[in-house]
């Protein structure tokens, strides 16, 4: 029997999602963090549970070839990255037997059906976007991630895996919190006005969002926060703050105010000119998104004559890029401001066959379901939690003849995949994509048929 703290040797056979080695001591599986696979290793085990435990890495007995010496000074401590220790290749590796094993172990799916995963050729500075957490410690500005399963907050302004314009804005929001004095966020009391700095970059054209989230409803000297943005001429096209009073870990509150410029800034995605609210999803790996799509609409096979369903369309970029192929396209989304991109998205790019719906998917689906709707192709993107069983009935129940399931979550693409097997569908084939370089997330793209298309 394992004890706490007791040292034990292993070998790190896997990676986890998070990027912890797998090993296992007497029947006990090991996770430890920052370890490679092929690393020998003595590890203490600081939590025990019945049948696994957490380990700390004391001594690296024999490395893995896959290691590489991490290139950020913060990646110890920092919650960002999960894969900094290994080779890209090695990481590569690594998720394609994450998708495996989650559509083997809980799909119940043949390992023929993944293909290989498609990798990036950028892998760092590719991020469109950050939410930055604002915090004062002892007095000083800090603006950086959280720490590892904390929320202390890491200073990491330079981070890698953002553009460089990030770290200038971020230096001028210190500078101008350092001036005025202005209190910062504190979690544990819910007082303090500045939360977090929300940035996004639009890669074509460059236009940049700055976003402070504040627990108040406005922010004294706005005008000389205005002034230091103005300095580091940047292309800001828009600056707002966002109003959340309340004390959860969600970031983002239900009020926008713009302090200047235009509530929007505008990209180009697989040639959809594209407006973005603060609120709308948008895919933080452009290069990469791209990718994914023009992937997507293979898996479509659309010839102009079909019925095109985007479920979970956040501003409709899914759809609206393979709009021209779909005698209809209908998209759906919950949230209001991304469906109003959506809607204007269609209209800037004269896409007259395109209508969004503002709804709950499995609300949207039954609605279409008991018009008479029946699309040819669906694709969905679900959050990370996946798709409710109701959802992936109502979807089956209108018996597209293909449905292209993308998603970030491999766990939960395998069950809904498992589901929609059972309902008349065969998975053709699971796709891992690489959207996010040197963390632990891995995308996939499924694509399933119907059985039996006819019936
Ligand atoms: N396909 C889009 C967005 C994918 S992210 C793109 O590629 O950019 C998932 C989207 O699902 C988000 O926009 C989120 O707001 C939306 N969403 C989450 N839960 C939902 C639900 N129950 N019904 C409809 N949309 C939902």
């Amino acid at each position: 029997m394992a004890i706490k703290n007791e040292v034990v040797r292993l070998e790190i056979t896997a990676l986890t999602n998070e990027g912890n080695g797998v090993g296992r001591h007497e029947g006990l599986t090991v996770f430890v963090p920052q370890t490679a696979v092929g690393d020998v290793i003595n590890a203490r085990l600081v939590k025990l549970y019945p049948r696994y435990a957490y380990g700390r890495l004391e001594t690296l007995l024999v490395p893995s070839p896959d290691r590489v010496e991490p290139d950020c000074p913060v990646y110890r401590f920092c919650g960002g990255c999960a894969l900094r220790h290994i080779g890209y290749m090695a990481e590569l590796r690594a998720k394609q037997r994450l998708a495996a094993d989650a559509f083997t172990h809980i799909g119940g799916f043949s390992e023929t059906l993944c293909r290989p995963i498609v990798g990036c050729f950028q892998i760092n500075g590719y991020r469109n976007k950050a939410m930055y957490p604002v915090r004062r410690v002892q007095g000083e500005v800090r603006i950086g991630f959280y720490r590892r399963r904390t929320h202390e907050v890491v200073e990491a302004s330079g981070c890698l895996l953002q553009p460089e314009e990030f770290s200038q804005i971020a230096g001028a929001l210190r500078q101008f919190l350092e001036e005025t004095g202005l209190s910062c966020y504190d979690e544990q009391t819910g007082k303090g006005l500045v939360r977090h700095l929300y940035l996004r970059r639009a890669e074509v054209t460059g236009q940049i969002l700055v976003c402070l989230i504040l627990n108040g409803k406005k922010l004294p000297q706005a005008g000389r926060f205005l002034e230091l943005l103005d300095a580091l001429a940047l292309p800001i096209e828009t600056v707002a703050l966002n109003q959340n009073l309340k004390n959860t870990n969600v970031i983002l509150g239900d009020k926008t105010v713009v302090l200047r410029g235009s509530s929007v800034i505008s990209d180009v995605l697989c040639g959809v000119r594209v407006k973005l609210s603060p609120e709308s999803f948008y895919q933080v790996n452009h290069d990469a998104a791209e990718k994914l799509y023009r992937f997507v609409e293979e898996c479509a096979a659309l010839d102009g004559s079909q019925t095109l369903l985007d479920l979970y369309c956040g501003a409709g970029t899914i759809g609206l890029s393979m709009a021209g192929k779909a005698k209809e396209l209908i998209g759906v989304e919950v949230i209001p401001q991304a469906v109003e991109n959506a809607r204007r998205n269609a209209e800037d790019n004269g896409i007259g066959n395109a209508r969004f719906l503002c709804a709950d998917a499995q609300q949207a689906a039954m609605q279409l379901a008991g018009e008479g709707i029946h699309p040819d192709v669906v694709v969905m993107d679900p959050p990370r939690k996946g798709c409710s069983p109701q959802t992936l009935e109502t979807v089956a129940g209108m018996a597209p003849s293909r449905v292209v399931m993308v998603s970030c979550n491999p766990a939960t693409a395998a069950r809904d995949c498992k589901q929609l097997e059972a309902m008349g569908y065969q998975l053709e084939s699971v796709t891992p994509f690489d959207l996010f370089p040197r963390t632990g997330h891995v995308e996939t793209v499924c694509l399933l048929s119907h059985k039996n298309p006819t019936a």
